[in-house]
């Protein structure tokens, strides 16, 4: 299995939309199994956590984007989930991932890994100048949250 498809209505999903309704037609079924499904939730919602507390301590960061490996081992809770940040303060230094593990008692209960590029290297990465590891992709965009300063 290599991809992920709403198995309502057919509409192909990152490993990160696999655990919520499905933005087509709000489906919850998917063509992989349930246990594989509750990772990827969990995984995802790690990664959003992750994305609003450094969106909190790194005013520079624009935007952040999920990274996703293949399913075989996005599925896997030993897989670290993956960050790429867009940070205006930082120098340009191509894609270099950089390991963290768990931090279970703040919430990141997987492994992580982000890579911190410039925003003209971001948009190298979208026009596939700038390669990403081997079978990463791009996946989906986190929200920015839109009152930092309300402690929340
Ligand atoms: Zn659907």
């Amino acid at each position: 299995m290599t991809t992920i498809n709403c198995a309502k209505c057919g509409t192909p999903l990152t490993p990160g939309q696999a655990g919520d309704p499905c933005p087509n037609c709000g489906g919850l079924d998917r063509n992989i199994s349930a246990q594989d499904r509750a990772v990827l939730h969990d995984k995802a919602k790690a990664a959003r956590d992750l994305a609003r507390r450094h969106f909190q301590i790194e005013p520079g960061i624009t935007r952040i984007t999920t990274l996703w490996a293949a399913l075989a081992f996005e599925a896997l809770p030993d897989t670290p989930i993956k960050l790429l940040e867009v940070n205006e303060n930082t120098v340009p230094s191509g894609v270099m991932p950089i390991h963290f593990g768990r931090v279970p008692g703040s919430g990141v209960p997987f492994p992580s890994v982000i890579v911190e590029v410039t925003p003209e290297e971001f948009e190298k990465i979208k026009t596939a100048e700038l390669k990403l590891p081997d079978g990463w992709s791009l996946g989906e965009e986190l929200p920015k949250p839109s009152d930092l300063d309300g402690g929340g």
